[in-house]
């Protein structure tokens, strides 16, 4: 793994700033990449991927994260796609759909509409069955990655429940919109989605049949929830490493502003998040691989407080580097963008907090 992340390092450089300021990621690269089976590392091996664990997972994103929010959140996208295909998907469509996506067919997860946002059960997108076909019908807005996709798998309601979707973004009926300047993940190529009369063959269907809104939702989150968690470490660990670097360098009252003791406590705290986002994310991803019952409320906390930390985090780091951090394309200057936006992905951070307020009240004791 560590080769994996040096060689990741060597291929971003310092390009992240770039990506950001022109909001775009190279799509060879990222075409590249996902050939590598690098945008979605949890895959098994026998689908081309690397098997690896949420907690190995966990490290690679948060050193993704840390490089480039934006492309640590392509791999979000592509990695919930994966994740949703091998929980829902049937063994064919497991078999048919996964090479492709560790083989260089780039993915993204629509949810979001302009009626359901928070609200998911709120959703209107429709997959009318006819035949052996399905019409999908809709508008699913800032879908991350869209831009890029090959895939979209896009969440709706059949007669029987809501269904997950394969939907091949070259299909008539597609029309994908980019989103521009958005606030922060400039280069995320987030875009909405439109869908008039997509008709495609049933099996496009994953899994076949509908699920209670709630459960599909949940289960598809689930691994964006925690992608996020680890990429807000990554955001941490850059910011804490810009801050001391500065200031230990710069110095203001005849001393480097490491030795007045007000920055060196915002040095502290950003060590602080650092920490805690890493040992909440370590336990939400042990939950996982030991397959533990606490794995759902884990990856909740995991992500409301690598999220909330990484938002304050960043902001922390720019006020170390006051005007040395206060431009686009400066690393602390894109964290704090980016970072903001972790807050409301996922489950906002007020949907996050209702969630452990309803796992609290309901624990025993
Ligand atoms: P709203 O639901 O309108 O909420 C507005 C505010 O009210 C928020 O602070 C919210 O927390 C709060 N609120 C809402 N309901 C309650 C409540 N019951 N109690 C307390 N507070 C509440 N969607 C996708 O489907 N796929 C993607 O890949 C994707 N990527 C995204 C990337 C970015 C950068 C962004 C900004 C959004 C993305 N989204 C995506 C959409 C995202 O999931 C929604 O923005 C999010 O769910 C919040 O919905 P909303 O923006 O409509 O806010």
């Amino acid at each position: 793994l560590s080769g994996a992340m040096t060689s990741l390092t060597l291929r971003v450089g310092d390009l992240a700033g770039e990506w950001d300021r022109v909001g775009l990621i190279p799509l060879e690269l990222l075409r590249e990449l996902g050939a590598e089976g690098r945008l979605c590392a949890e895959v098994p091996e026998q689908y081309g991927g690397w098997g690896l664990s949420s907690l190995h997972s966990g490290a690679y994103t948060a050193h993704v994260g840390g490089l480039c929010s934006s492309l640590r959140s392509v791999m979000t996208s592509q990695g919930m796609a994966a994740w949703t295909v091998q929980r829902l998907g049937t063994a064919e469509q497991a078999a048919d759909l996964l090479p492709r996506l560790t083989g260089g067919a780039l993915a993204a997860v629509g949810f979001s509409e302009p009626g359901a946002g928070s609200d998911l059960a709120a959703m209107t997108t429709t997959v009318r069955r006819d035949g052996d076909t399905v019409v999908v019908d809709g508008h699913k807005k800032w879908v991350t990655a869209a831009h890029y996709a090959d895939l979209l798998v896009v969440v709706g309601r059949q007669e029987d429940g809501a269904v997950a979707v394969v939907v091949p973004t070259g299909t008539p009926g597609v029309r994908i919109e980019r989103i521009a300047d958005p606030l922060g993940c400039r280069a995320a190529g987030h875009a909405d989605v439109h869908l008039d009369g997509v008709r495609l063959p049933a099996d496009s269907v994953l899994g076949g049949h509908g699920l209670p809104t709630a459960l599909l939702v949940t289960t598809a989150l689930a691994y964006g929830r925690m992608s996020v968690a680890w990429g807000c470490v990554g955001i941490l660990r850059a910011c804490l490493a810009a801050a001391t670097a500065h200031a230990t360098v710069r110095e203001q009252f005849g001393r480097p502003l490491a030795e007045h003791q007000l920055v060196a406590g915002h040095i502290a705290d950003l060590y602080t998040a650092e920490q805690v986002a890493t040992r909440v994310c370590e336990h939400a991803s042990r939950c996982w691989d030991e397959g533990s019952p606490d794995q759902v409320v884990a990856t909740v906390l995991a992500k409301h407080v690598s999220a909330t930390q990484a938002a304050r985090g960043a902001a922390t780091a720019v006020q170390v580097l006051a005007s040395a951090g206060s431009r686009d394309g400066h690393t602390v200057a894109r964290a704090y963008r980016d970072a903001k936006l972790m807050e409301i992905i996922e489950g906002s951070s007020e949907l996050c907090r209702l969630m452990l307020a309803q796992h609290a009240l309901s624990a025993p004791g």
